[in-house]
């Protein structure tokens, strides 16, 4: 899926089971597991590894980064649109 104009192109890649690459702004890949964390997910970009994952270990009820964000979106939007 490309979404062009505004928003910043990321290509998604399955792996396996819940995991998923992303590739995200700069060309830099991250990983995504969905189900890591009891569900909330895991990826591998700074944002999360340095903050939203800290949170999740405190308890706190904070958002996903964009990029599990964007396969989960990608996921809806398939399912959605499937012929
Ligand atoms: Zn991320």
């Amino acid at each position: 899926m490309m979404w062009c104009g505004r928003y910043i192109i990321m290509k998604i890649r399955h792996l396996s089971d819940k995991k998923y690459t992303i590739t995200g702004e700069k060309g830099l890949v991250y990983l995504v597991d969905l189900e890591a964390n009891g569900g909330k997910g895991s990826c591998t970009c700074p944002d999360f590894k340095f903050n939203i994952k800290n949170k999740y270990k405190k308890g706190l009820h904070v958002p996903p980064c964009k990029h599990i964000l964007y396969v989960l979106g990608y996921l809806v939007w398939n399912k959605l649109n499937k012929n």
